[in-house]
């Protein structure tokens, strides 16, 4: 789970990071009075999960507290990389001298960490890093080990980073290990030109295997996220992923419901999304899993194709039969069961006798039968 600006900030702030005084709010007439609180000048900024806000028109400063009301309207509402602004926080400027880039992110590939870092960070080092990347440091870390003052020293030195930097980086370090995330990063880190080190705007990435021992942050969706269905489904705890086709997909496991998609569109239909109910999955994901899908009006038939494992057929069986309690059926489900108690499954649908559903006994079979439903007229 990626972290807003501001949810950064406050984990900089407890691990001792120098960040700028700040405060979010969702109205204009908040920001004017945070910025009055901040002696009048402010740094109006959206809070959306995407980067590139500044380039965006959503990073403003104003001179004053009537100034902040009046760009905090424009930005709250804004549309950024189909982000919607709900939120803007106002930070007290900070006179930069010099923005400087450092991050670290796991390197599955390596089972290490890499330390990024430039002494040309800002809104272009995407732009740097394509053109000449010999000005942005690469540095692995050695998860055992992590950094320490004199890895800290040694990335500086790399990066061309101040010496002073050492210590920010050393706590940027304590983010990532103690808060259990995957990214962290500070662009631009600053120094003011008072000589100070400030993070001026930072992004976390959680692991969400750790969500458990971070339940300060919540299960909270990202309400700005682009995609209704999917905020719905990600609620919900789906793996779904919304596509543009007519055919719903469920099934269990990634591997099998990218098989189906794949079927699908061999028999000339396009898929309308990716569900994946995973192993174990109860009645009550399969419910959900089928509201969610028949939300989406692009839909006009529905393949759910289970390979019984861990998750018996009888018991998705179950949950089909359930979800036709509370979801009203109103275009085709085709049906394929095979595995872990297939014949059950098979039984508990044939007495339901549902007139929208159909069973299928293979794959092909099936995906030929959702395709022809939902492409005929
Ligand atoms: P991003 O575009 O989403 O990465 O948003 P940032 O928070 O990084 O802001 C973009 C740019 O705005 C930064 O790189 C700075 O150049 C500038 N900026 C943001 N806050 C301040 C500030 O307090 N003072 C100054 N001088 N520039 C700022
Ligand atoms: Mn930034």
């Amino acid at each position: 789970m990626d972290l807003y600006e501001h949810q950064a900030r406050e984990l900089f702030a407890e691990h001792g990071i120098v960040v700028p005084r700040a405060e979010v709010t969702d109205s204009p007439a908040g920001a004017r009075e945070i910025a009055r609180r901040l002696g009048g000048r402010a740094v109006v900024k959206a809070q959306v999960k995407t980067g590139g806000r500044g380039k965006a028109g959503g990073v403003r400063l104003a001179a004053d507290p009537a100034e902040a009301e009046a760009t905090a309207r424009r930005i709250l509402g804004m549309d950024i990389k189909g982000h919607r602004v709900g939120t803007v926080m106002l930070a007290e400027p900070v006179d930069v001298e010099h923005e400087f880039y450092v991050s670290y992110v796991l390197d599955r590939a390596a089972g290490r960490f890499l330390a990024i870092a430039s002494a040309e960070g800002g809104t272009e080092i995407e732009e740097v890093a394509a053109t000449r990347p010999e000005a942005v440091a690469r540095i692995p870390i050695d998860p055992a080990v992590g950094v320490t003052s004199a890895k800290a020293a040694e990335i500086a030195a790399a990066a061309g980073l101040p010496t002073q930097s050492a210590d920010v980086l050393v706590r940027l370090w304590q983010v990532l290990v103690r808060e259990d995330a995957l990214l962290v990063e500070a662009n631009p880190l600053v120094r003011t030109r008072q000589g100070r080190i400030v993070a001026l705007d930072g992004k976390v990435t959680l692991d969400d295997n750790s969500r458990f021992r971070q339940a300060r942050w919540g299960d909270a969706p990202d309400t700005g996220r682009a995609d209704p269905l999917e905020a719905a489904a990600a609620e919900r705890g789906l793996n779904y992923v919304r596509l543009d086709g007519e055919v719903g997909v469920i099934g269990n496991g990634a591997g099998l419901v990218m098989s189906t998609l794949d079927v699908v569109a061999r028999c000339g239909a396009r898929p309308a999304n990716f569900l994946d109910i995973g192993g174990g999955a109860s009645a009550q994901v399969m419910a959900d899993g089928l509201t969610v899908i028949l939300s989406d009006p692009a839909v006009r038939s529905v393949l759910v194709n289970v390979f019984g494992g861990i998750t018996a057929c009888d018991a998705v069986a179950d949950g089909i039969v359930r979800a036709l309690d509370t979801v009203r059926l109103t275009r085709p489900l085709v049906v394929r069961l095979d595995g872990n108690n297939a014949a059950r499954g098979r039984a508990i649908l044939d007495d339901r006798a549902h007139p929208l559903v159909h069973q299928a006994t293979t794959m092909d079979d099936a995906a030929r039968r959702a395709a022809h439903l939902a492409t005929a007229h």
